[in-house]
């Protein structure tokens, strides 16, 4: 058998994949809001919109790339099998009973509950097991060759980084003259596709990436030119991946930069947009606003955005608001 090749990976994404992304996106979930908030802005010193995919029907931007995958594949009845942290699961289960394809998500043992409870909600097949993503991803292969279903890889998959390039096409177009857009990255995906539509719609906005320092790869690939594996220590479930993918990454040498923060940086960010911007974060959703918290002369008096990735907190990120 020796299984398929990961799901149609030849990564040549262009905008005009984006645009195709968004006629399929539009019909299913509409624009999500972006504003600031006075308090906020005061506080970073700068105007600081901030894009809310946490409104999302799954609570993160990923539904964006569930939707487009799902609505390309020839034979969604052959189902798919995947790999997550949570929110690509929520993706993909979501997106498979809309089309009503059967979906397998292998997701770690200690993932957050609640995300892997909603997974099932949706209606799709959990099977928690290993230590990390990585131990998910060898299972997920395992299983793919068995059932002949076809595997997913949440990071090296050209229609999920289309259907996330529709949420950089809704900030971009409606704020063609920002700064910067200062954006979360685990695998790369997200600000691969922004790296891509900003070239084309505001060639002056600067794609900003953030990562945890405990969960490093995608920085230090990005910064060494390199495919690297690094430790993936991170409490923050939505940065939690220990390698680069290959995909991503060759789009994000147009980053204008790439910084890391602290996993206790994002919690203080999370408690901020709590009290702030009325917004539950999980940590990945507040990464963007830790990176511009730590360097606000950097954005001193610009017009940048955030993107609020998720909000999918789990019931110790919760608590952890009221420290
Ligand atoms: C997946 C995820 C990220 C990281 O996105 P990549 O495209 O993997 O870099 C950031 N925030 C949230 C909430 C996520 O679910």
């Amino acid at each position: 058998m020796g299984g398929d090749p990961p799901t149609m990976q030849s990564m040549e994404f262009s905008y005009a994949d984006v645009c195709a992304a968004r006629e399929i996106v539009r019909r299913y979930l509409p624009p999500t809001p972006m504003w600031s908030y006075p308090v906020l802005d005061r506080l970073a010193g700068a105007t600081v919109l901030v894009k809310h995919e946490n409104t999302q029907p799954v609570g993160a931007f990923k539904v964006r790339g569930g939707l487009t995958l799902l609505a390309s594949l020839p034979d969604p009845e052959r189902g798919t099998v995947t790999y997550s942290t949570g929110n690509h699961a929520q993706s993909m289960a979501y997106a498979s009973r809309i089309f009503g394809a059967p979906c397998t998500v292998v997701m770690p043992a200690a993932a957050n509950p609640a995300k892997a409870a909603a997974v099932e909600a949706w209606g799709a097949e959990v099977v928690l097991t290993g230590d990390d993503l990585a131990a998910a991803e060898e299972y997920a292969g395992k299983l793919a060759e068995e059932t002949g279903a076809r595997l997913v890889s949440p990071g090296d998959t050209a229609e999920l980084l289309a259907g996330v390039g529709t949420l950089y096409q809704e900030i971009l177009e409606a704020r063609p003259d920002l700064d910067a857009i200062v954006v979360p990255i685990g695998s790369g995906s997200g600000a691969a596709a922004a790296t891509v539509v900003a070239r084309e719609l505001a060639p002056g906005c600067r794609i900003i990436g953030v990562q945890s320092a405990a969960s490093p790869a995608a920085h230090d690939s990005w910064r060494d030119g390199t495919l690297v594996s690094r430790p993936n220590r991170t409490r923050v479930d939505g940065l939690a991946t220990g390698r680069a993918f290959a995909g991503p990454q060759r789009h994000l040498r147009d980053l204008a930069d790439f910084v890391l923060v602290t996993d206790d940086q994002i919690a203080e960010a999370q408690r901020v947009l709590a009290r702030d911007a009325h917004t539950l974060a999980e940590g990945a959703g507040a990464a963007p606003l830790a990176a511009v918290l730590a360097d606000r002369e950097r954005f001193a008096g610009r017009a940048i955005a955030i993107v609020c990735t998720g909000g999918n907190a789990s019931s110790g990120e919760i608590a952890a608001l009221a420290a």
